[in-house]
């Protein structure tokens, strides 16, 4: 089957593709020759993945999905959530988005938080959501260089790394984007 991802990243569509396996034809927004700067409107996660996958479908009429995630920490109400990757602002800096974090975070000893990722489906006019979760907590400092966004200050329960410390095949084997691919993966073998 023909699936559209609608991303342009390349680490993204690779991981999918890993965990798709050989049954799915993955095509990216640029195989589709799509290079419309789809706006991320809503509040949720859930609302976002549907803008996106909704708008590739109402255009082109093909079976695709999108994803939207966001790092979600108690003690502050869930953000920055939906807002992570323009928490300190619109011009997605990571390094300011930790310090922003930190800062909100100071002197709280509760700094337990997810990362969260939805993906939208849409095949045939039909949606469905899925979603994969990594709990963890918010350390105090950065820790490591690997990954990006937040993996510095975040470390996943039952490990003292923070992502930013593990190799990507550990990080991915418990990640949230890995999870909610293997939640869209079930849902594919059934079809
Ligand atoms: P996106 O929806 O995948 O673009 O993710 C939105 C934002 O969440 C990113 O810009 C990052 O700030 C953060 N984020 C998403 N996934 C990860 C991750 O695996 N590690 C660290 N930060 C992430």
């Amino acid at each position: 089957m023909r699936l559209v991802f609608a991303t342009n990243n390349k680490h993204k569509l690779e991981e999918m593709r890993a965990i798709l396996g050989g049954k799915v034809e993955l095509l990216s927004l640029a195989d589709i020759d799509c290079h419309d700067d789809i706006p991320e409107t809503a509040d949720t996660l859930e609302g976002n993945a549907l803008i996106k996958a909704r708008y590739i479908y109402d255009k082109y009429g093909c079976a695709c999905f999108a994803d939207d995630t966001g790092l979600e920490v108690d003690a502050l109400g869930g953000e920055p959530g939906v807002y992570s990757a323009r928490y300190a602002g619109e011009n997605n800096d990571s390094e300011a988005n930790m310090r922003k974090l930190l800062q909100n975070l100071t002197g709280k000893s509760e700094r337990s938080a997810q990362f969260r990722t939805v993906i939208a489906l849409i095949i045939e006019g039909e949606e469905f959501l899925f979603d994969g979760i990594v709990r963890g907590r918010i350390s105090e400092e950065r820790m490591g260089s690997a990954g990006f966004g937040y993996d510095p200050i975040f470390v996943p329960d039952g490990y003292e790394e923070s992502f930013a410390q593990m190799a990507a095949e550990q990080k991915n084997a418990i990640s949230h984007r890995s999870r909610a691919a293997s939640a869209l993966n079930d849902y594919l073998e059934t079809l």
